[in-house]
């Protein structure tokens, strides 16, 4: 199997980057669609090209939505797609770019995830229930995270990308070790690996400090590692070192309703203890003492479900049997897991 490592074209980071946004597109992208919710156009009209044309993004990455983006791409004349916000529009603009058959820029604006460096987007239905992921055969052209911006946002927006975050080394590892291809439909590479475990270190080094800054108003050099570990070493991590136990938990849990409140890395923070309890890892303390001190689930109660029946568990279990636990590498059954779900969450 050959390795193979992607990830965007190019990755910028910085106070105030939205304001250079022009001077990093003008090379590749001369008359912009840009894709934004009412409040991301205000906040980079002034930074776009005079040539950019403005679409209001509808607040559901959908087929019917992207279809109606791709006429209005089409009726505009623009080169490129610009999206800017959270994550259902940034898949929104990677659709949009796609179909239409030019380059995408992503500006998020929050930290809550590893999805803007990927060439994936999420597609749902018009009422929001997740429907399929899509695979793109080029990533992004340029990523651009502005810090001021994204440390505006809500604290646990941070926290919970960390909690994606955490997945990314322990499921590389395993893939690396079970042989199961990443997201390119290959093998991780070294890089990959080192990068994912750098992701690892930043989190444990720099998350609780960053969560202080962020509170208390003062984004500094802990909040600029960890918004680099979020999207970028989180982001290329996963889609080049593969993903195992921990996702295999957050999409078993979405099957309980009781846990839709809660976000994606959330769930998948808990779902990294169930994968290091399964493997006896030597990592589950530190890990479990970073979730606490941070705030990330560590128990039954913290997902919404302070006393789950052995119906609800069992569910779960077999969900994430059936997921991508098998890219494990040992043999997981729903007993094993169900076992750790409890020693975890009780
Ligand atoms: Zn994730």
């Amino acid at each position: 199997m050959d390795l193979i490592m992607g990830g965007p074209g190019r990755y910028i980071q910085g106070p105030g980057a939205l304001s250079r946004l022009n001077q990093y597109t003008e090379r590749w992208s001369k008359k912009p669609l840009v894709l934004a919710t009412a409040n991301g156009r205000k906040r980079v009209e002034q930074y776009v090209s005079s040539a950019a044309v403005h679409a209001l993004f509808g607040g559901e990455c959908s087929e019917e939505e992207v279809e109606r983006l791709v006429g209005v791409f089409r009726a505009s004349g623009c080169d490129s797609v610009l999206g800017i916000g959270g994550g259902k529009c940034l898949d929104a603009a990677k659709a949009v770019a796609f179909r239409a058959g030019v380059p995408v820029g992503i500006v998020p604006t929050s930290a809550a995830t590893d999805a803007p460096c990927s060439a994936v987007s999420i597609m749902y239905s018009p009422d929001g229930v997740m429907e399929r992921v899509v695979r793109y055969p080029e990533s992004p052209r340029m990523v651009l995270v502005d810090t001021a911006v994204v440390s505006r946002a809500p604290v646990r927006l941070l926290v919970s990308g960390m909690g994606d975050a955490l997945a990314t080394y322990f499921e590389a590892r395993a893939c690396a070790a079970s042989g199961a291809v990443n997201e390119f439909g290959g093998g991780p590479s070294a890089s990959c690996l080192a990068l994912a475990k750098l992701c690892y270190e930043i989190l444990i080094t720099d998350g609780p400090a960053a969560k202080a800054e962020a509170e208390g108003g003062q984004p500094g050099a802990a909040v600029e590692r960890i918004i680099e570990a979020n999207t970028y070493l989180s982001g290329v991590g996963f889609e080049s070192g593969g993903i195992a136990g921990s996702h295999a938990v957050h999409n078993a849990l979405t099957a309980l309703p009781q846990t839709h409140h809660l976000y994606h890395g959330e769930k998948v923070a808990f779902g990294v203890q169930v994968q290091l309890t399964l493997e006896g890892a030597s990592e589950y303390d530190t890990v479990r003492s970073f979730c606490k001190q941070v705030g990330l689930p560590t128990s039954f109660a913290d997902l919404g479900l302070p006393n789950p029946t052995q119906e609800q568990l069992r569910l779960v279990a077999e969900k994430t049997a059936a997921d991508t636990m098998q890219n494990m590498p040992f043999p997981v059954t729903a007993d094993m897991i169900y076992d750790a779900l409890v020693k975890v969450g009780a």
